[in-house]
């Protein structure tokens, strides 16, 4: 498949799960998905889908679609001059996610994407369902990974300064969304 129509029919696919899932987006909310693959040319494996719809000096409010098996990559949300660095709270709507973080190495569940192993540092797994929901420190690594169904979640933020996203892959040289931070 060319690379724009991966990209047209996962931005589908994403628009999809989130109604499958209960939330309902508006057409024009459809178009305004973002697929993004971090500059890592593997959208189906690392990649996320990403419809912003709060976007404000103060909070931002997120959904975030995974298709299935498809990899956030790991990276920390940096602190500026007047900003401690994005909080960042995770709350699942559907399906599963395999969340990584920094702690004692109990990986069971998820995996590192093939050949990827030096930019995913951090073992410590937290499995999340439709309900839970996980608070992530500024500062902090982390990288996630949803189950076979994906996985549709809410990401509720302070202001989020995407150049201000660290990936530990440098090849990921922008942040999450389109170049909206400041
Ligand atoms: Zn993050």
């Amino acid at each position: 498949m060319a690379l724009i129509e991966e990209f047209i029919e996962t931005g589908r696919r994403a628009a999809a799960m989130i109604r499958a899932s209960g939330i309902r987006i508006s057409d024009e909310e459809e178009r305004q998905i973002v697929v993004n693959d971090f500059e890592l040319g593997n959208l189906a494996k690392e990649g996320a889908q990403l419809l912003e719809w709060v976007g404000t000096k103060r909070v931002n409010v997120r959904l975030i679609v995974l298709q299935p098996f498809q990899t956030l990559p790991e990276h920390y949300h940096k602190a500026a001059a007047d900003d401690p660095g994005k909080e960042e709270t995770l709350r699942m709507v559907s399906g599963t996610l395999y969340l990584y973080m920094q702690g004692e190495e109990n990986m069971l569940y998820g995996f590192v994407p093939e050949g990827q192993e030096q930019y995913y540092t951090v073992r410590h797994e937290v499995v999340l369902k439709s309900e839970d929901q996980l608070t992530l420190e500024p500062g902090t690594l982390h990288w996630f990974q949803a189950g076979s169904e994906g996985a549709v979640m809410y990401s509720f933020t302070s202001q989020a300064r995407d150049r201000l996203n660290i990936f530990t892959n440098p090849r990921t040289t922008k942040g999450c969304l389109n170049d909206l931070g400041a």
